[in-house]
């Protein structure tokens, strides 16, 4: 049903130069991708976007780097070892394995993720649900750990690590360390935008589920008796959240709600309200992502991790994927993480704030970013009357600027050059370009969705000045070159054309 469009947002971007198969000239296995030259672009302009919001939201959050390669004990204190696993059916047939509550939501409505094993082999024997291979029958559903397994070095020093199914268990071994050297003080945030790996048993979607994939996540350590309030809860009381709880599933309603109402009505802590609009903000107004295409989606008990008592997902309608789809969550974990650790490490984790000695709790905020990108590039893609344009948020286009010279003759190449020198060394990403008539140069970079285009003609030569065009309006300003970098910091940062400059008609 889907498959079509995914299909055809694989092949722009390979055609284009975003993302394709990993190791595809020896046979890609599913689930591994890599990002190409503009596809990485756009990858790492969303995670500064992110690193530069979030870790701006207070002074004492701080971004680490921690090892991908972690012992057992971190994922026996975490959980992972014993609960990170997925439900698997085989065909009897041709053997191929399947995840279970997959053959089920491909062929019944409804919501299956989390539901028990028994309850999977009655719908699968109910529905007489086959292999969608080959037909054949299948067996009973059991269970697959999902992390990676590694040993690490040899003889008797030799230890049995993971890779690491999430960045998450690197702030919280880290946390006790990072809280001394940071002069104990609460609430702390510890960020990490790292590898996570997983075993997934069916990876599809092209970037939504992947084996090796990126997160970018925050971990709030806080005192618990403080998530009734939040100091910063007052300039976000009246803002309007998309809500869409649990009751109102089966009328597909979502609920615009304040982040006072959602306190009042759905009894959520304004510590935790606080974390949802700042979200809602990093996408709606940070990015400027339409705001019909966001929401939060309650989780239901039996859908959400057991510790988590508080759990939204962040969801982005993305029409390949079949409708709204989660690309980052807000999690309130308890003291669930710390309290793991500590008891199988035998190191305490508690802290003592004047007197008081508590293990403090996490609020989570764990953003995919492969899914993100995707949404990037599936939102952006518009086929206009005369021209395919990828409207990215300005401040994550892949390059800034196209650069072009009018002509290939009379000094104006070596006059781009200079100014492409001169942006380069300001901090812009700019694209030079001096092959074809304008008109297809444009295209070009509308294509990719670079942000704007600036040509440099033969008044350049006599004023000193450029002409600057928005990819989206395709409306242009006259820009004076010692004035470039301070126009693009503002056009990059949201503001229109018709603020900058006269608008050429
Ligand atoms: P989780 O730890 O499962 O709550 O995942 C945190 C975030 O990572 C999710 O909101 C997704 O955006 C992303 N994510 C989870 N699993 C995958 C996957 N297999 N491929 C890509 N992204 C994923």
């Amino acid at each position: 049903m889907t498959r079509d469009r995914s299909d055809k947002l694989l092949d722009i971007a390979k055609r284009r130069g975003f993302f394709w198969q990993a190791s595809a000239i020896h046979g890609a296995i599913a689930g591994f991708y890599d990002y190409a030259h503009l596809g990485a672009a756009l990858k790492r302009k969303w995670e500064n976007e992110w690193r530069n919001y979030f870790l701006s939201l207070d002074d004492n959050y701080y971004e680490i780097a921690v090892s991908q390669i972690m012992p057992e004990e971190v994922f026996r204190a975490s959980g992972h070892l014993e609960s990170f696993t997925d439900p698997i059916i085989q065909c009897k047939q041709c053997k191929t394995i399947h995840r279970a509550d997959h053959v089920i939501s491909d062929k019944l409505d409804g919501h299956f993720e989390g539901i028990s094993l028994e309850k999977m082999n009655e719908l699968i024997k109910k529905h007489k649900l086959v292999c969608d291979k080959c037909g054949g029958d299948l067996a009973e559903v059991g269970i697959l750990n999902m992390m990676f397994p590694l040993e690490i070095g040899t003889g008797k020093l030799r230890r049995t690590g993971y890779l690491s199914p999430e960045t998450a268990q690197g702030a919280y071994i880290n946390f006790k360390y990072e809280f001394e050297a940071l002069r104990r003080k609460l609430p702390l945030g510890l960020a990490i935008i790292g590898k996570a790996f997983r075993n997934e048993i069916s990876p599809r979607n092209l970037l939504i589920r992947m084996r090796e994939f990126t997160q970018a996540e925050l971990q709030i350590f806080f005192d618990p008796d403080t998530i009734t309030e939040h100091p910063d809860f007052e300039s976000v009381k009246d803002y309007k959240l998309r809500m869409f709880p649990a009751k109102n599933r089966e009328a597909n309603r979502i609920d615009d709600m304040t982040c006072q109402e959602v306190v009042d009505r759905l009894g959520i802590p304004r510590f935790y309200a606080y974390h949802l609009a700042v979200i809602q903000k990093f996408y709606l107004e940070h990015l400027g992502l339409p705001r019909e295409k966001f929401r939060y989606k309650e989780l239901h008990g039996d859908e959400k991790a057991f510790y988590n008592k508080y759990h939204w997902d962040i969801e982005l309608y993305l029409p390949s994927v079949g409708g709204f789809t989660e690309v980052a969550g807000c999690h309130y974990r308890t003291d669930h993480d710390l309290g793991g650790h500590q008891k199988v490490s035998g190191q305490s984790m508690e802290v003592n704030m004047e007197g008081k000695k508590f293990v403090p709790h996490v609020q989570e905020l764990s953003f995919g970013v492969d899914r993100n990108i995707l949404a990037l590039f599936e939102l952006a893609l518009e086929q206009e009357k005369e021209r395919v344009v990828m409207r990215f948020p300005r401040k994550v286009s892949p390059f800034d600027a196209g650069l072009f010279p009018l002509v290939n003759k009379d000094g104006l190449p070596e006059r781009t050059r200079n100014i492409q020198a001169a942006l380069k060394k300001a901090g812009f990403q700019v694209f030079y370009d001096a092959s074809g008539s304008i008109g297809r140069r444009y295209r070009r970079i509308d294509e990719v969705g670079i942000a704007c285009g600036i040509t440099v003609d033969h008044q350049t030569l006599e004023d000193d000045t450029v002409t600057l065009r928005d990819r989206d309006s395709m409306k242009q300003i006259r820009v004076k070159v010692e004035e470039l970098p301070k126009v693009m910091d503002d056009f990059l940062n949201g503001k229109g054309l018709e603020h900058l400059g006269v608008v050429i008609k």
